[in-house]
């Protein structure tokens, strides 16, 4: 389970005073700026802006850019905390309920139940070993609702019946869990 990379778009970084930022050309009305993970700043232009006034409109949100490094900053650390906070011990009780739960419905095409393990994952919420018969799943879970954890070893066990994300997948999602979607919504 994995998100989708937004598609990549040719950029180019820039410096001005002591910011430096990444400059993406789009098709769109307004300068846009942001700040993300790890700190760093993005820009997006439309195609005609001409660079200095970029450089200028950066330049006037320096304060601001700061603020929200700052925050960055403080969210990135407390998800680094959380690391630390369970032991693989703890998640593998929480996460090996779930997992007794949900097992009988697929205990007539898995003859042993496959084994659970933990780890720290920095962009995926699991991870399905068909050959190997186990399920490898993210400690940040211990973060999210019970509902969207369900949801996501559900997901495990699906890829059992189906490696990839297509229409068979997502059918038999829907049928054992109608509110998939709105589940899989909770980890945002
Ligand atoms: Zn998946």
């Amino acid at each position: 389970m994995t998100g989708k990379p937004a598609a990549q778009r040719a950029s180019t970084q820039r410096t001005v005073g002591s910011i430096t930022y990444e400059l993406t050309r789009k098709r769109v009305k307004n300068l846009n700026l942001r700040v993300v993970e790890g700190g760093a700043v993005r820009v997006s232009a439309p195609t005609r802006t001409p660079l200095r006034e970029i450089d200028r409109f950066v330049a006037s949100h320096e304060a601001w850019i700061g603020q929200a490094r700052e925050r960055v900053h403080v969210r990135e650390a407390s998800a680094d905390q959380m690391q630390d906070v369970y032991t693989d011990e703890e998640c593998l009780r929480v996460f090996g309920e779930v997992s007794d739960r949900i097992y009988p419905l697929f205990a007539y095409c898995l003859p042993i139940q496959p084994a659970l393990r933990v780890r720290w994952m920095k962009s995926r919420w699991g991870v399905c070993h068909v050959a190997k018969n186990y399920i490898t799943l993210n400690k940040q879970l211990m973060g999210k609702p019970r509902a969207a954890l369900e949801y996501v070893v559900l997901h495990e066990y699906v890829h059992f019946l189906h490696p990839n994300h297509q229409a068979g997948f997502h059918a038999e999602m829907a049928r054992l869990m109608p509110d998939y979607l709105a589940r899989r919504a909770l980890l945002k």
